[in-house]
């Protein structure tokens, strides 16, 4: 099958929910990547921050068939070694004291939301069920992410919606006492806006945030799905803000490519959800959790703690490229945003990198980078030439 043929064949039998680029990937090694003709590509968008450990990293694709040989499935009725092994590790590295698996970042916040507002009805009873959440979040696109998604572009077409979402203005404390009243029971915020621009939060926003949430007697829910699992600079990025939210959820990164996501609570919350109350047919399926358990290895301390100077690496490349289509950046490690000056929309520059051999993201009005956190110097510089070349 040849670019034409594979693009008529999606063209006729899937429905048009993804505007895709005119390009195909076939197969690849780290974060370079090749089409079918064999033309090759450098990744700075890993699938959208899925693929932590780039493509076919080894030991993650002998995990996978291992397992996958041994048993693919079994349901959450029985104990298996994967899921037991990751949840500890979870568990550790975020200093939490027990995790729920599910398959994607939505189904992870919409559990989150199902704990916060269970915790305050144990505690409190009836009509406190109402979650803040940020304005230009983005929280995922099930119908209860998506209310939670404060822009409302998202929510055009899909009314009725359930309600229990207000919206604060990010950065804003003024706001959040204003959008708050006695019916809340949690704030939920990604602590670096992903789909909203790559638009990191300030210390110490976040600090009295987190201390007004205390005052309050309401959840503190971090939204890590694209910033978790070494995206960052440290394994959940609420480690760089000096607090420690009661539930963190994560997906995207975590299983290096396979569907997994989930949510972790401290000792207040982890017993909250009872059998009967949550649960998911795939949710820590053993392979996924092997895939997970590679990727743990694999993002070592130190692979992890790389990872912010390979960020500074780029973002200082970038700015010496002195590009006129392109500003200034900003981001936390591997999340990356670049401003998008002059004529040329960011989906137009999207569009050219990737034409040329330069997988980008966009995110707001700007261009988003998230590159595998395994991705080597050379790659970076040889996804530099192409920038320098193609923007020019
Ligand atoms: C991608 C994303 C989601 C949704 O994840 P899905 O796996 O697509 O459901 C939720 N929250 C954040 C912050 C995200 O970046």
């Amino acid at each position: 099958m040849d670019h034409q043929q594979l693009k008529e064949l999606d063209n006729t039998y899937f429905m048009p929910t993804y505007g895709r680029f005119d390009v195909d990937i076939d197969h690849g090694h780290g974060a370079t990547l090749y089409d079918l003709s064999g033309k090759e590509y450098i990744d700075f968008s890993s699938g959208i921050g899925v693929n932590s450990i780039g493509c076919a990293h080894p030991r993650w694709v002998e995990a996978i068939a291992a397992q996958a040989a041994k048993l693919g499935h079994i349901s959450n009725l029985f104990y298996t070694q994967p899921g037991a092994r990751l949840a500890k590790i979870m568990c550790e590295r975020s200093g939490m004291a027990g995790v729920f698996f599910s398959n994607s970042g939505a189904e992870a916040n919409e559990g989150a939301i199902k704990l916060a507002r269970k915790w305050s009805f144990d505690k409190y009873g009836k009509g406190r069920g109402t979650i803040i959440t940020l304005k230009n979040s983005f929280h995922g696109r099930t119908a209860v992410t998506l209310k939670a998604t404060g822009q409302e572009v998202f929510h055009n077409y899909f009314y009725p919606f359930p309600e229990g979402f207000r919206y604060a203005e990010a950065g804003d404390m003024a706001s959040l006492e204003e959008v708050s009243g006695h019916d809340v029971c949690a704030v939920m915020l990604e602590l670096v806006q992903g789909e909203g621009g790559v638009r990191p939060m300030e210390k110490a926003y976040v600090q009295a945030l987190s201390a007004l949430c205390e005052q309050r007697d309401w959840l503190l829910i971090i939204d890590e799905v694209q910033s978790g699992i070494g995206r960052t600079g440290t394994f959940f990025a609420y480690q760089q803000y000096g607090i420690v939210p009661d539930v963190v959820t994560f997906a995207k990164g975590v299983a290096g490519g396979l569907p997994m996501g989930g949510f972790l609570a401290n000792e207040k919350c982890r017993g909250v959800l009872t059998a009967g109350t949550h649960g998911s047919t795939f949710g820590g399926n053993p392979v996924s959790a092997a895939a997970a358990l590679a990727v743990m290895e694999v993002l070592s301390d130190e692979t992890i703690a790389a990872v912010a100077e390979k960020g500074a690496y780029l973002r200082q490349k970038i700015a010496e490229l002195g590009l006129s289509c392109l500003g200034d950046t900003r981001g936390l490690g591997l999340m990356i945003g670049v401003e998008v000056k002059g004529e040329r929309s960011n989906k137009e520059l999207a569009a050219l990198l990737i034409q040329n051999g330069l997988l980008a993201l966009t995110g707001g009005k700007d261009l988003r980078l998230l590159p595998p956190l395994t991705i080597t110097r050379e790659e970076m510089d040889k996804g530099l030439a192409i920038m320098a070349q193609v923007l020019r």
